[in-house]
């Protein structure tokens, strides 16, 4: 009996998907990348912006003739949509087996055996060998759910008040993933490094994960500028398995934005923390997230994001035209004209790509250590995308220099030098680490 699963939305959704998608796997389960040999369909849905939800919706309605054409297919309705909406998917879907709300991930597994429990026929029931995340970059979710309240965002809503795995869950994942052929961990969390248990905070969960055997790398994702301390900060420079990479959502340029937006810092504050990483990790790359058109925001306020984005030379990001979710508290002020939110998304957009295609053009010439995650594409400690021409394969860790850096994946051929510009940094911060 086979799943399929179609994902809508951020990293977390992603590890939610890949974490019910075991469920389903101890059951005995094989994951399909083909929706017409699937038994079961799962839409995880997102609803950050009102975008994500059509889309899923959409997808949704067209699963009833999916699931007419053979006996026994069920339709599982999850995520942050149906967390929102679950009474109106239920009435207007009436062909839905589950829904289950972002909320409860966590009880995922017992439905899953009253799903599987609930079937028609007997005839598909040729389990199989539980299948092998082979995925050579894996997700481990440290925390759920987010304690802040951004004026704009539903997830506080949706996935309700954080919680905390604890230390020795989140390091039994990132074994069993590592065993499963991971390589690198990414931690996942609203405000990732708001993450505590105990005595215990991020920058220990950190280190903790760094001593998982046969673990090369570590990255998270979403830090929170509040709680980017200075022990983050020191941990990233000397923990040689932390990469040199950060995504760090800032939102907007202007201070009275990021107040309406009760972001709870202050653009002075984001830019001192990142000359600061920039001062302990030389060379590393940093992205983020904006928001254009929030009620209220000004031309002035919009050019104050502009500015940030020159001053600080972001190497990408992505940026968002505000969209108006129902029951935030943004969704009590005035809304811009679609047109004037689309314009400064353009002008945003165009800052952004000339200054990460510059930035990018600087690299070619430069060696990197590339670890290969699928066909001949990999990944630079610092987050770039690269084609590798010649023989590889996945789980290769190799030395590459860059020879083109025109679009967004870079392209390099493998490098039999020996000192380079990044795994010179790795030496310099092994021996730190070791002093
Ligand atoms: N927790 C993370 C943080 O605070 O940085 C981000 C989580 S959110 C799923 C990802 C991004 O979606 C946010 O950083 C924000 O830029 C964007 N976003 C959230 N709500 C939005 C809205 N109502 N309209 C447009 N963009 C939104
Ligand atoms: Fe949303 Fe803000 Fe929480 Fe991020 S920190 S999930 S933007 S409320």
């Amino acid at each position: 009996m086979k799943f399929y699963v179609r994902t809508y939305g951020c990293q977390m959704n992603v590890a939610d998907s890949n974490e019910m998608g075991r469920h389903f796997q101890a059951r005995g389960l094989v994951q399909t990348e083909n929706p017409d040999e699937a038994s079961i369909f799962l839409v995880n849905t997102c609803t950050v912006r009102q975008h994500a939800e059509d889309r899923a919706m959409s997808e949704i309605g067209r699963l009833k003739r999916w699931k007419m054409k053979k006996p026994g297919r069920k339709v599982v309705v999850t995520g942050c949509a149906a967390e929102r909406t679950k009474e109106y998917l239920e009435g207007r879907f009436p062909f839905l087996d589950l829904v289950v709300g972002a909320k409860s991930i966590e009880s995922f597994s017992d439905m899953a055996t009253g799903l599987l429990e609930r079937r028609e026929t007997d005839e598909d029931l040729d389990y199989a060998v539980p299948a092998i995340d082979e995925k050579i970059s894996a997700f481990v979710t440290i925390m759920r759910g987010c304690n802040y309240s951004c004026t704009y965002c539903i997830v506080p809503y949706v996935r309700g008040r954080e919680i905390y795995h604890s230390p020795e869950q989140i390091l039994g994942e990132a074994r069993d993933r590592v065993s499963e052929g991971a390589r690198e961990i990414t931690l996942l969390g609203q405000t990732v490094n708001s993450y505590r248990h105990g005595e215990y905070r991020f920058a220990d969960l950190l280190q903790a994960v760094a001593g998982v055997d046969g673990l090369e790398r570590i990255r998270f994702i979403s830090p929170h500028p509040f709680y980017i301390t200075d022990r983050v900060i020191e941990t990233m420079a000397t923990v040689p398995e932390v990469c040199e990479s950060l995504h760090l959502p800032v939102q907007s340029g202007s201070n009275t934005m990021l107040k309406t937006m009760m972001r709870n810092y202050t653009r002075e504050h984001y830019v001192a923390l990142v000359e600061k990483m920039r001062r302990a990790m030389p060379g590393m790359t940093l992205s983020t997230d904006i928001i254009v058109g929030f009620p209220g925001e000004t031309e002035e306020d919009f050019q104050q994001t502009l500015s940030l984005i020159e001053e600080l030379q972001f190497d990408w990001g992505f940026i968002f035209k505000y969209s108006t979710r129902e029951g935030t508290p943004a969704a009590k002020l005035e809304s811009f004209p679609e047109e004037l939110i689309e314009e400064r998304h353009q002008r945003c957009l165009e800052l952004l790509d000339r200054i990460a295609s510059e930035k990018r053009s600087k690299l070619v010439g430069s060696v990197h250590e590339v670890l290969i995650e699928e066909g001949n594409v990999g990944r630079t400690r610092t987050n770039h995308r690269v084609y590798v021409q010649g023989d590889v394969k996945q789980g290769d860790s190799i030395s590459v220099v860059i020879t083109n850096a025109q679009r967004a994946t870079l392209e390099g051929e493998i490098h039999n030098g020996n000192v380079t510009f990044e795994n010179f940094r790795q030496e310099d911060r092994r021996s730190r680490s070791t002093r």
